[in-house]
């Protein structure tokens, strides 16, 4: 648990953020400023600072982090509609919070035709 970190607090019930989902790996919770209708966040409870501080010993949990996303999608109803899955790594691409986290973005109304 890292001091002053968002993340950390949320994941360790420090706030009054509600969670979808915990075990004892991970947690999700809705993002604070969507950018789609279903945008969800999948945050693992051990502060990782980014995808570039990953270690072999974290693959069981970057799978968990996905399986659990696509578990997601599928109670969120957006499972066969389509979704995207979304790390954003380091500063340059776009990552604001320095806590692991897996976006899971979908929900836009279908095409006809
Ligand atoms: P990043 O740009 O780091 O990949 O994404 C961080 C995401 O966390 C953003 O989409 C932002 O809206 C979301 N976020 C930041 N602070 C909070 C918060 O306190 N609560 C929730 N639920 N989401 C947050
Ligand atoms: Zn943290």
């Amino acid at each position: 648990m890292e001091t002053g970190c968002i993340f950390c607090d949320i994941a360790h019930e420090k706030t009054s953020t509600e969670l979808l989902y915990k075990n004892q790996h991970l947690v999700v919770f809705k993002d604070i400023k969507p950018h789609a209708p279903v945008h969800i966040l999948i945050v693992p409870k051990r502060h990782i600072r980014s995808v570039n501080d990953l270690t072999e010993a974290d693959q069981p949990l970057v799978s968990e982090l996905i399986m659990t996303a696509r578990d997601m999608a599928r109670q969120a109803g957006i499972h066969e509609s389509g979704y995207k899955l979304v790390f954003n790594v380091e500063h340059g691409g776009g990552q604001m919070i320095f806590h692991l986290h897996l976006h899971l973005i979908g929900g836009w109304v279908q095409q006809q035709g």
